[in-house]
């Protein structure tokens, strides 16, 4: 059963009636479920403008979406009711980026993860709430005694963002969106902070979305991904079949360029992308038509359909059109799950 569910998501953001310029569809009919039976680390990648972190706002219910439909246990994000909204907003859990910008620097850290205690009545005595405090500080292995009490500007950036994964675990979520979350992290750090989040995975039973630029790091925790180009996932599957033989043009261009001898150097920092201002914000062909140098003329004028190359992949490309066209576009029918991770059986 899926837990949370994108049913054929697409957003567009400007254009209407009044407008002089077409919509710009920054994401394109993404039909994806993270299932209850096998939470796993899923990693959704793509550069600058690739869609992926509106992808993370529609699951969060942040954003809405133009067309489709996005559900958590079977119940469509709109219509849920006071109570199914609470519990949908403790039990997916985002972490984001920048752990600078979510901390107000005035507050403790003990202000920061008692918060969503007191929210969401979790604890009914301050002697609870302090042990659920330090449970989850232990978890993301940071040391009671030498984190609370503290200020943001007294801890590391490392530190800062385990404990935004602790204060998102103190929730006992399901599922964690996290957002680029070792982005502004050193390369000693990203290590500690990815095996925290496997770690959840693994023990917890939580599933994870793992939204990357990083290419690398989402091979080291992830088992399936997809692979995003100006808002359409343009490959999707076991991340070891999908970055170990690349077949889109795309993905393939993405695995080139992983650094191989400087790790702080990674593949957003790439040449310039395509955007949607020089491809109009509409297409009529493929996406990746005008960077591809395997561009064929019927790649100019129609979208690739989604073919199904084995078990464990679909591609975006017309160059596997010998293939079949997934009948069921979603991606997690594609995916490859380990049985490390236990499930959680409840909320
Ligand atoms: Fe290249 Fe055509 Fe495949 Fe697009 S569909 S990636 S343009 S070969």
């Amino acid at each position: 059963m899926a837990l949370l569910e994108m049913r054929n998501i697409s957003r567009e953001f400007g254009g209407g009636v009044f407008s002089s310029t077409p919509p710009l569809v920054a994401v394109d009919d993404v039909t994806l479920s993270l299932l209850e039976e096998h939470p796993s680390i899923t990693a959704i990648a793509g550069e600058s403008g690739s869609g992926k972190t509106t992808l993370a706002r529609l699951l969060l219910g942040i954003l809405a979406p133009t067309s489709g439909t996005v559900l958590y246990k079977g119940k469509d994000l709109t219509e849920m009711g006071r109570g199914e909204r609470r519990e949908f907003r403790r039990e997916v859990q985002p972490v984001f980026q920048d752990p600078f910008e979510a901390y107000n620097p005035f507050y403790s850290v003990d202000h920061v993860l008692n918060s969503p205690i007191a929210n969401f009545r979790l604890a009914r005595s301050k002697d609870e709430r302090r042990e659920m405090v330090e449970e989850a500080l232990r978890l993301v292995g940071l040391v009671p005694s030498e984190t609370l009490g503290r200020f943001p500007h007294q801890l590391s950036g490392g530190q800062r963002q385990r404990v935004m994964v602790a204060r998102a675990l103190l929730l006992k979520p399901r599922i964690i969106l996290a957002d680029e979350p070792v982005s502004m992290v050193d390369a000693s750090l990203r290590a500690t902070i990815l095996d925290s989040i496997r770690q959840l995975n693994r023990e917890l039973g939580i599933s994870v979305a793992y939204i990357t630029h990083d290419l690398t790091t989402a091979y080291q925790i992830s088992e399936n991904i997809l692979v995003m180009y100006l808002g359409a996932v343009v490959e999707a599957g076991s991340v070891e079949r999908v970055i170990k033989e690349p077949k889109h043009p795309y993905t393939q261009l993405l695995v080139e360029s992983i650094p191989q001898a400087d790790p702080d150097r990674r593949w957003g920092d790439e040449p310039p992308q395509a955007s949607y201002e020089e491809g109009g914000g509409t297409f009529a062909g493929c996406r990746f038509a005008d960077r591809c140098p395997a561009a064929m003329d019927m790649c100019w004028q129609q979208a690739p359909p989604q073919f199904k190359l084995e078990e464990h992949r679909v591609v975006r490309c017309f160059l596997y059109r010998e293939s079949p066209v997934t009948e069921d576009p979603d991606l997690s029918n594609v995916f490859e799950y380990s049985d490390a991770a236990a499930p959680v059986t409840s909320a």
